[in-house]
């Protein structure tokens, strides 16, 4: 399904143009036009869903399936150190375009990519009841 006014649906189907790398069925990989460094791409669904919440199972499988091939690919091509994958969801997550994508970051020594967190402290027993509870809704 494709969602009016969706940027990402426009370039995912061909009816906005991208600097595609790859296209299936399923997906198109294109490059980022604001890379945070030489290669990032992203992968995106043909199939319009706002986010990961979203996502059914089978392009959730087919999805990374396609990220260990496009990471290798994009290894082979640049002399890249390290690799992002990076995937936002919802605002607050720094999510820009709300129709699923994923961020390929290729690392290089010496490259302005920022992306990370503070370490935090654990609770060992909230933890414990934690992994119970979402474990539960896991299952
Ligand atoms: P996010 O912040 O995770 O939603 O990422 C959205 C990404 O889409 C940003 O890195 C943008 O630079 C990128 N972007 C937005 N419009 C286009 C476009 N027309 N072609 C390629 N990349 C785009
Ligand atoms: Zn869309």
């Amino acid at each position: 399904m494709k969602k009016d006014d969706c940027i990402f649906c426009k370039i995912a189907n061909g009816e906005i143009p991208s600097t595609t790398i790859y296209e299936d069925d399923d997906f198109r990989v294109f490059f980022d036009i604001a890379p945070a460094s030489k290669g990032h791409c992203l992968i995106v669904p043909k199939e319009h869903f706002d986010n990961v919440f979203e996502m059914n199972e089978e392009t959730a499988g087919k999805l990374f399936v396609l990220a260990t091939k496009v990471a290798r690919s994009l290894k082979k091509e640049l002399n890249l150190e390290g690799l992002n994958i990076v995937q936002n969801n919802g605002t607050i997550a720094g999510q820009t375009v709300f129709h699923f994508h994923m961020h390929m970051i290729p690392r290089y020594t010496g490259d302005t990519v920022n992306v990370g967190w503070k370490p935090g402290e654990a609770d060992m027993e909230e933890l414990s009841k934690l992994a119970k509870k979402v474990g539960d809704n896991i299952l």
